[in-house]
């Protein structure tokens, strides 16, 4: 025989699992929203859509949007460009730019 204790248990119960699932529903949505919203983006221009294409510039491979001009940079291309001229305003802003994060490493 159940009683009130018995079926406010079961109600917890079914609401506990009900939550769970809903969690689980909304994990499983984001993973599938990110992995589509990744196949769209991929080498595409973040600001106007365009199909990004390689260009080399100064031997360094680089991306650029026929759509907008914009240019996408590897982690170290703006390092090995930096180098390649060490007359420009670039070179000496780069390298003003380490000077002061070696002083702080150092202080
Ligand atoms: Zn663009």
């Amino acid at each position: 025989m159940t009683n009130a204790w018995d079926e406010r248990k079961q109600a917890l119960e079914n609401e506990y699992f009900h939550r769970e699932e809903k969690k689980k529903i909304e994990r499983m949505r984001q993973s599938s929203e990110d992995q589509t919203v990744r196949q769209y983006c991929h080498n595409r221009c973040p600001k106007c859509g365009d199909a990004i294409e390689p260009v080399t510039f100064r031997g360094v491979p680089l991306d650029r949007c026929p759509g907008c001009g914009g240019v996408w940079l590897g982690p170290n291309d703006l390092q090995i460009l930096a180098e390649k001229d060490h007359r420009t305003w670039f070179d000496k802003w780069f390298r003003q730019e380490e000077g002061e994060a070696e002083e702080e490493i150092a202080s």
